[in-house]
C-alpha cells in the first residue's frame, strides 16, 4: 500500500528512497561531477521537482532550451551563468532560467553546490552551443572566463 509521498531527509541532499543518478549519460554532453535526483512528480502536476548536486570544482552542461527552470539553491556555494550574467549563488537564492537562455552552474573549488530545479514534466531536449554560439558567448570576457565545456 502506498500513501502520499513522505520522504525523510537522511543527510543534506539525500532523501529516503530517492535514488541518486548520474546527471546525464557520460559522453553525451560536457559536464563534471554532477548527480541528479527526481524528488517529486505527480500526474496532477505538469512539472517535476529535481535535485542536482555539483561536486567541488564541478559544473553542469552549458545549454539552452525552450523550457524554463526555477532553481533554488539548497546548500553550498557556486556561481551561475544566465544569458550574459555571471552571478555568485548561495543557499536559498532563487534563479530563473528563461526559455532559450544559455545557462551553466558551477560549484566553487572548495564546496559542492546543491539545488532544486523545477521543470515541466514534458519538455524539449537541451541544445548545446555550436562553435558560432561559443564565439558569440566568448565575446564577453566575464562569460568567457566562466564557461566550461
Ligand atoms: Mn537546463
Amino acid at each position: 500500500m502506498t500513501g502520499p509521498v513522505w520522504r525523510r531527509c537522511e543527510a543534506p541532499g539525500r532523501w529516503q528512497a530517492v535514488p541518486v543518478h548520474h546527471y546525464k549519460p557520460e559522453g553525451t554532453a560536457p559536464f563534471r561531477d554532477v548527480t541528479r535526483q527526481l524528488l517529486f512528480a505527480h500526474p496532477e502536476l505538469a512539472c517535476e521537482w529535481r535535485y542536482f548536486e555539483i561536486g567541488p570544482g564541478g559544473h553542469t552542461t552549458l545549454e539552452r532550451h525552450a523550457h524554463v527552470h526555477a532553481v533554488m539553491i539548497l546548500h553550498g556555494q557556486g556561481a551561475c551563468l544566465v544569458g550574459q550574467d555571471v552571478r555568485a549563488v548561495r543557499s536559498h537564492d532563487l534563479v530563473e532560467i528563461p526559455a532559450w537562455t544559455w545557462h551553466q552552474f558551477r560549484a566553487t573549488e572548495a564546496t559542492s553546490l546543491g539545488f532544486l530545479c523545477l521543470v515541466n514534466a514534458e519538455r524539449d531536449r537541451p541544445s548545446l552551443p555550436t562553435d558560432d554560439d561559443m564565439a558569440t558567448l566568448r565575446r564577453d570576457p566575464k562569460v568567457a572566463a566562466f564557461i566550461r565545456c
